[in-house]
């Protein structure tokens, strides 16, 4: 069995979504700190963190996307979404800030050889984090879908989609157009995913990416994960 680490890391002040606060990473305790408990001298380090439910590599909830009352918190959505078959398609040689059209999606399916199963994740390399990671570009000027291209996706029956970049869809308008399109056709999505390269020509695979149980949550950071077997 073959596992592919598709998660960022977590550290201090990692690239964030502009509108989201930064991670903050601090020493809550180190080793040179001593615990005596009779004739034993104990030491640990442990770290405090701070950051937002859609820090580094994160699904969206429905509640951050849908305002309508009965909308899901991460804690609320089913696991069965977050353990699904998937595809990856090769989106890497689209222009910065384009938004992805349908006959693009097309012709990425027909690329990849596989075929859009229901529930499945459909993960999209579009070459953003080999383009913009490091830069100060990276949280703006990325590649992402048009809106008609998430109803394309929906209209296949995906449980979600997941790209490399801070949102679905470039900046701005577009953003919110995809985000909208998503409350409306029931499904979500995975920001600031890596390694997607590594799956691209290679099939179908099992996808696993669970959420921390955050009551209430709108998201939650993930280990997303391809297994191969
Ligand atoms: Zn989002």
């Amino acid at each position: 069995m073959e596992f592919i680490d598709l998660s960022r890391e977590i550290y201090h002040r990692t690239p964030a979504h502009p509108s989201h606060p930064p991670v903050i990473v601090t020493v809550w305790n180190d080793h040179s700190e001593k615990k005596v408990a009779g004739n034993t001298v104990f030491t640990s380090k442990s770290l405090t963190l701070s950051l937002s439910d859609h820090s580094t590599t994160h699904v969206d909830a429905p509640v951050h996307f849908d305002p309508r009352p009965g909308a899901l918190s991460i804690d609320q959505v089913p696991l069965e979404k977050f353990y699904t078959e998937a595809i990856c398609l090769d989106l890497s040689h689209v222009p910065l800030k384009h938004a992805v059209t349908v006959p693009e999606m097309e012709d990425a399916l027909a690329r990849s050889g596989q075929e859009i199963r229901k529930g499945d994740t459909v993960l999209l390399w579009m070459a953003t984090n080999e383009r913009l990671w490091g830069t100060p570009r990276y949280p703006h000027d990325f590649p992402g879908l048009a809106v008609e291209s998430v109803h394309w996706l929906a209209d296949r029956g995906i449980g979600m989609f997941g790209v490399e970049a801070v949102s679905p869809a470039p900046e701005g308008e577009l953003n919110f157009q995809a985000h909208m399109a998503c409350a409306e056709r029931g499904i979500t999505h995975m920001e600031c995913l890596c390694n997607l390269d590594k799956l691209v020509g290679r099939g179908r695979f099992r996808f696993i990416g669970f959420p921390l149980k955050i009551r209430g949550g709108t998201g939650s950071p993930i280990r997303a994960v391809a297994v191969f077997e």
